[in-house]
């Protein structure tokens, strides 16, 4: 039981290593790369058995994730989807599923496709409008009632109420699920603002990279976000999603400098927002959408859920030319800009939601409309990002000056 087992038999003194790497004080947390760990005797368990079910590296990054989101407890995954299964999975026939609209496209996908058939009864709500929240609210009298939303929406970036819905969700039993990912921790706390779990596309803002696929889940002490914990924790081993110790170390590592990303890229996005938001009428830019623009519908509101009033609104920008042909020629003609899905990442990108992120929402109407270009605002200098698109708006033949 004191060695290393190896297929060759050679082994190395484990207790002796042990002891030496307990001395090492490494600065960096270590990737504890095991699939299992040995026990002290055939019935003696310490903390960790089997990686799938604990993990130390993983056991940091969750508690990292807890932290930043203020909630009680933390689950990681391979992939926000995997994340956002669990916190649903324990929704059966005769459930009720409240769905914001205008969510991310695989969300809908699974709730529609997959827990629809299940028996949940999946509805759709105007995201942004309260009162349409109250209501449905009020009329869901099933045992469980789950309100889930993004905040802003996306890619049309509505501001929800989440105060005022998470009240109502409270005197009505249900439990609030937010996924964050668009805001991250570093600008919006959900579980402050009154929800009970927060989930998230670790994928994006808080990797930062692009170079790895995670998620996770975030439950508040409250008592939907205990019963949320409960069967996360219970699927996150049954169904072996979590994530793997090597993409903990690396979400630890992008975790690390969250908020000097977010600083810059959300300056960037506010300065490439405005310069666009200028231009709107005098080309073919016919609208542009971002929620740090004064005149968002949702700016005020979101000014006093954010932690910071003056770079806090996310790092996506929308805006439509009138044309499905005339954005895609524009989508082609920048180059500071990767024609790529997903957010959040310290290089800047461009996409066409209805024909990428959201081709995956089931029913074609309700996916974002074809004109529709979104932004995501990395960490470059946002004078050259401006200058990029300015060439492309050109070539594509939609500034008109
Ligand atoms: C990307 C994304 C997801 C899905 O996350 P994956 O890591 O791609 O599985 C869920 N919600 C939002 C808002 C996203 O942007």
């Amino acid at each position: 039981m004191q060695d290393f087992p190896t297929a060759t038999g050679v082994s190395a003194k484990r207790a002796a290593h042990v002891a030496r790497w307990a001395q090492a004080r490494p600065t960096s947390v270590p990737i504890m790369q095991t699939a299992t760990f040995a026990q002290t005797s055939a019935t003696g368990f310490d903390a960790y058995d089997y990686s799938r079910s604990g993990n130390p590296t993983r056991a940091v990054l969750e508690e990292e994730l807890a932290r930043l989101e203020g909630g009680a407890r933390a689950f990681a995954f391979a992939s926000g989807m995997a994340a956002i299964a669990a916190a649903l999975a324990w929704l059966g026939a005769g459930d009720v599923l409240l769905l914001g609209d205008d969510l991310y496209g695989g969300t809908v996908r699974y709730a529609e496709r997959v827990l629809a058939p299940r028996g949940v009864a999946v509805q759709v709500v105007r995201a942004a409008t309260t009162q349409a929240w109250r209501a449905a609210l009020e009329r869901a009298a099933a045992r469980h009632v789950v309100a889930f939303l993004e905040l802003p929406t996306n890619p049309l970036l509505r501001i929800v109420d989440l105060p005022a819905i998470a009240q109502a969700a409270r005197a009505s039993g249900a439990t609030v699920i937010v996924d964050n990912t668009a805001l991250s921790p570093h600008w919006l706390n959900p579980l402050a603002l009154g929800a009970d779990a927060v989930v998230h596309s670790a994928t994006k803002h808080l990797g930062g990279h692009g170079d790895v696929t995670a998620g996770a889940v975030v439950t508040a002490d409250t008592e939907g976000g205990g019963r949320v914990a409960e069967h996360v924790g219970f699927v996150q081993n049954a169904e072996g999603t979590a994530l793997a110790p090597f993409d903990s170390w690396l979400l630890l590592r992008g975790m690390q400098t969250l908020g000097v990303r977010l600083d810059r890229a959300g300056e960037g996005a506010l300065a490439v927002a405005h310069w666009l938001h200028e231009r709107v009428g005098a080309g073919a830019i016919t609208r542009v959408l971002h929620p740090g623009l004064a005149d968002h519908p949702g700016h005020a509101r979101l000014r006093e859920l954010v932690n910071d009033p003056v770079r806090g609104f996310g790092t996506l920008i929308a805006f439509t030319t009138g044309a499905a042909e005339r954005s895609r020629r524009l989508v082609e003609a920048v180059q500071r800009f990767t024609i790529a899905v997903s957010f959040g990442n310290v290089a800047s990108s461009i996409s066409l939601p209805c024909y990428m992120s959201h081709a995956s929402v089931p029913d074609a109407a309700a996916r974002p409309p074809s004109d529709l270009v979104r932004l995501s605002i990395g960490i470059e200098p946002s004078a050259e990002l401006i200058a990029d698109l300015e060439q492309a708006l050109a070539a594509a033949g939609v500034s008109g000056s």
